[in-house]
């Protein structure tokens, strides 16, 4: 039975791409996208960078222009919250009381900032960055902050410490591990971006926590870690990961478990409902077990997967996984998941500051990392892609010429 009408909850890079694919594949149904937040659908990566460092204004952010939504058809409704889906009606209930009905009901909610919990969080100068309203107060205040402690070493973190450092902030990285990016990268690359935020002038602190935050006039003024240390702060950036935004999937009684749990068609436990982005967790081809991916790339090629589904071209998702990260003039490139990976590789010499890392699970390559080496990276996707094989050894030598094998695999 053809769909007639597409609702999409959540207008991020997911909800936006599945929109733009339904018509893309030919969709003449309605399709309504829906957003929590005010702004015109935006790009979140910036944020972090280009945005808060001040090389990139607001109206470089969308991730299309108005008129797009109109000459596609597209019902965008902003500052909407869905609150309930009514699955016996098919209805998705909104904050302002209006309901609306779907034929399919695709959820693109994202994901929100994992919150610390300690005495002093609510203080003014205690921040997070998650949306434009966050990145905008973050702007505003980093101008003017010295003493800057930046509260987990994930990528977010440490993107916003060398935007603060670059500024000209006094930046410290407290991290509760006992490496950066621990649980995101290899060993290698790991102690490299150590090193480097060192040399673009913060100070890392790792294995301890943030007890507690003080202030005065109810504006933080020291950061109370688990050693006893108090770091003075004019700022505190709380970046301690996310968690999937799946309340309203839970609330109308969806299957979920860390994000809403879709199969390999990306449907969740409703057939009549998908989870596309940040919140779905799906059975991943590439580490056969469920994973939940924070990447534009995965929310944009599993938008695509469930459009063509939606018009009758349905397929297992098994797009690579790949993704970026900037930090001051190093470009970090990630493709494949590294679960499991029991033999890493380094391919370059880190002191230069270009090099990659590639890791083999099982003997096959599993993942490479790459920083300022985009020709690497770019090969990587292609050997990966198509299962080329390739040892550590060759994966490890100059000598060895990657592009020629990546030029080998099939189109
Ligand atoms: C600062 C920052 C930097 C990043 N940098 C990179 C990077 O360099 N590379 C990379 O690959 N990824 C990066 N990411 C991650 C990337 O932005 C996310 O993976 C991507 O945005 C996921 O898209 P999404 O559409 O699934 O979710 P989101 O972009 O989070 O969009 C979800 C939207 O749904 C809305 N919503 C939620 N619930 C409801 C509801 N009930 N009703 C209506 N609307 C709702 C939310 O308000 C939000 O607008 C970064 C993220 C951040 C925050």
């Amino acid at each position: 039975m053809s769909i007639s009408s597409v609702v999409i909850v959540g207008a991020g890079h997911a909800g936006v791409q599945v929109a733009a694919s339904l018509r893309e594949e030919g969709f003449v149904g309605a399709v309504t996208l829906l957003s929590a937040e005010p702004h015109l659908p935006y790009q979140r990566p910036p944020l972090s960078k280009a945005f808060l460092k001040g090389a990139m204004e607001a109206d470089g952010l969308p991730l299309r222009a108005a008129q797009f939504y109109q000459d596609k058809g597209v019902d965008l409704v902003l500052g909407e919250e869905a609150t309930y889906i009514d699955r016996s009606a098919r209805c998705v209930e909104l904050a302002s009381g209006r309901r609306l009905a779907y034929g399919h009901l695709v959820l693109a909610t994202g994901a929100r900032q994992r919150p610390l919990v300690a005495p002093g969080i609510d203080l003014e100068g205690v921040l997070v960055l998650r949306d434009l309203t966050d990145a905008r107060g973050l702007r505003e205040r980093l101008g003017s902050a010295r003493r800057i402690v930046v509260v987990g070493a994930g990528f977010i973190g440490l993107e916003i410490a060398a935007t603060a450092t670059s500024l000209g902030g006094e930046v410290t990285i407290v991290e509760v591990a006992p490496r950066p990016l621990g649980r995101a990268v290899s060993p290698a690359t790991s102690d490299f971006f150590l090193e480097a935020h060192q040399a673009f002038g913060a100070r890392i602190l790792l294995g301890v926590g943030v007890v507690a935050l003080h202030g005065q006039n109810g504006r933080v003024t020291e950061v109370e870690l688990s050693d006893g240390a108090i770091l003075p702060a004019d700022l505190a950036i709380i970046g301690i990961g996310v968690l999937p935004e799946d309340g309203l999937a839970r609330r109308s009684g969806l299957a979920c478990d860390n994000g809403v749990v879709v199969n390999e068609h990306l449907e969740t436990s409703d057939p009549l409902i998908s989870a596309v982005g940040d919140c779905a967790i799906f059975p991943s081809p590439f580490v056969g077990f469920p994973v939940r991916l924070e990447s534009v790339q995965n929310a944009v090629d599993q938008a695509r997967c469930v459009a063509r589904r939606i018009v009758g071209k349905p397929e297992p998702y098994a797009a690579l996984p790949w993704f970026w990260s900037d930090q001051g003039d190093l470009k970090l490139q990630i493709v494949g998941l590294s679960h499991g990976c029991d033999e890493w590789v380094v391919r370059g010499d880190p002191r230069t500051r270009a090099f990659s890392v590639f890791g083999f699970r099982g003997g096959e390559l599993a993942a490479v990392e790459t920083v300022n080496r985009p020709g690497d990276h770019m090969a990587a996707r292609r050997i990966i892609g198509a299962r080329l094989p390739l040892s550590p050894e060759q994966a490890a030598s100059l000598e060895f010429d990657l592009r020629k094998l990546a030029a080998s695999a099939p189109k």
